[in-house]
């Protein structure tokens, strides 16, 4: 069976075909870099990480490409005021180079921890000043901008004529038009929706470079457009991000790239749906978003207790990238309990023997498992049904304890089939879902050991013996581990 993957743009399942046998290219939105990943980013990146494993796991030679937005990012909508960069710059008394290396240090970090494969490229925006202001000047050149004192919009009405601007959405664009305000006299954009290629930047403007409309700096949708040209070409097969992004920042790039090169850049653009807290959509403009670090320490007031990374990565996986995903302590625990009794069965599977003896198996039985395995396969290569995936596994495991415990005759099913299982088990846990046994690794461990630690020292606390306390944070201090008592109770803990 073909692999079918959802396409935003045609709104159906449509089999997958690269546009060179053999190799994908697929282009991801990376972060913005002027704070920290928050965890529905991560969902993001975790979706994407999944893809990329299972077209590798699928025989595809993969160019991945994930951008770092370093510049250019507005404070408004309205292509006006200091990028953000600059701004929080100017509050730390920092570089704004200083604040990106501070971000995406932390951000490679936290893909470390959620063990999310590097990207084949990973450009940033602030390297391709000149493909982006190459790309402004053909645009312009192709007659689909304007310079305004030394700023270059993009004339969506103009483009609009010829192309739907609205085409991702599916929207018109009178429709889209009813969501702007109208222009007002200050405003020197022709159009509600015209938006910025290029931006004039004041004297003051900490990241700026010379362009032949003077001193300035980019506008945040053309870098995406210029990188994925350079590394993947002008029509490449994947374009993704999470879906808030379709209505603007994609609908843009197909705007700039039909003005630019006369073609739409990717062949499939594909969205994941967000992660949300309380049903309302987590974002760091917001303020709801948990840090990936507050989660692996426990440390939130919102949250139980700890979890570790790769209980966040299997609660991500449980459900379809294109569905909702509500944050919540049960959901996070129900995965934490799933997940440990999959290593169970893995481990279990692991210590079955295969041996010599004929297959006897008990036909019911090996049917039932033969089929279930090969259903990771057919929910795979349905849009990366990774939920339904680990249904069929959750239904495994009755049977691989029923044999551990001798509830079936060890000899239900034939060596082949418990062959395939432990093939598959390991497979789709550790290569395509990326998962590892942090038990066996140690984070596990340490953490629930520390965990234990805390507790005991809040009792100790609660009952005023402050020498035990004061034992437990001192002897962990000289192991080079740090407590940290936070306002609002709660403790956390860092080594080093
Ligand atoms: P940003 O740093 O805000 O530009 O976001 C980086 C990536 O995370 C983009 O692909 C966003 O679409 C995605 N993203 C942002 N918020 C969420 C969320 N709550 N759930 C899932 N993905 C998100
Ligand atoms: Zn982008």
């Amino acid at each position: 069976m073909p692999l079918k993957i959802y396409n935003t743009l045609t709104r159906t399942k449509e089999d997958f075909h690269p546009i060179t046998p053999g190799h994908v290219g697929m282009y991801v939105c990376g972060p913005t870099v002027y704070s920290d990943v928050h965890l529905g980013n991560c969902r993001t990146f975790i979706s994407f990480d999944i893809i990329y494993r299972y077209l590798l796991y699928s025989g595809y030679k993969v160019r991945y490409v994930r951008n770092i937005t370093d510049a250019g990012h507005l404070e408004g909508d309205r292509d006006e005021g200091d990028d953000k960069f600059s701004k929080i710059a100017r509050l730390q008394q920092l570089e704004p180079m200083e604040i990106v290396q501070k971000y995406t240090l932390g951000y490679h970090h936290v893909m470390n921890l959620l063990n999310n494969l590097p990207p084949s490229i990973e450009p940033t925006a602030t390297g391709h000043i000149a493909e982006q202001i190459q790309m402004t000047q053909q645009i312009l050149a192709n007659g689909y901008a304007y310079e305004m004192d030394g700023t270059v919009y993009f004339d969506v009405e103009k483009y609009n004529t010829e192309q739907p601007y609205g085409i991702l959405t599916n929207r018109k664009l009178e429709d889209l038009m009813e969501g702007t305000r109208e222009l007002g006299g200050q405003d020197e954009k022709k159009g509600r929706l015209d938006f910025a290629l290029w931006i004039k930047a004041r004297p003051e403007h900490l990241m700026q470079w010379p362009s032949p409309w003077g001193m300035g700096f980019p506008g945040w949708h053309i870098e995406c457009s210029a990188m994925s040209e350079k590394y993947l070409g002008k029509k490449f097969d994947i374009h993704g991000g999470g879906l808030d992004l379709a209505a603007t920042h994609h609908t843009n790039e197909i705007a700039q790239s039909q003005a630019c090169y006369h073609t739409s850049p990717a062949k499939f653009w594909m969205h994941t749906n967000m992660l949300t807290v309380n049903g309302t959509r987590m974002s760091k403009s917001l303020g709801n978003g948990f840090l990936p670090e507050e989660l692996f320490s426990g440390n939130h007031p919102l949250l139980e207790k700890a979890y570790a990374p790769m209980v966040v990565r299997f609660f991500m996986l449980q459900t379809h990238y294109r569905s909702t995903l509500d944050f919540s302590n049960d959901a996070l625990q129900a995965s934490e309990k799933g997940l440990k009794k999959l290593w169970e069965a893995y481990e279990t599977l692991g210590k079955m023997e295969t041996g010599n003896e004929q297959p006897k198996g008990d036909a019911e039985t090996d049917k039932k498992v033969l089929s279930l395995v090969a259903s990771f396969e057919v929910s795979m290569d349905d849009d990366f049904n990774t939920a339904k995936v680990i249904a069929s596994m959750f239904e495994l495991v009755p049977v691989i304890n029923s044999i551990r415990d001798g509830l079936i005759p060890a000899g239900s099913l034939s060596p082949s089939t418990i062959q395939l299982l432990q093939q598959k088990f390991k497979t789709y846990l550790e290569d395509v879902f990326g998962l590892k046994n942090s038990a066996a690794t140690g984070t596990g461990t340490l953490n629930g050991v520390m965990q234990l630690l805390i507790d005991i020292r809040k009792k100790a606390r609660a009952k005023k013996d402050f020498a035990t306390s004061d034992t437990i944070r001192n002897q962990l201090t000289q192991l080079g581990i740090e407590l940290k008592d936070e306002k609002d109770g709660g403790m956390s803990w860092s080594i080093g």
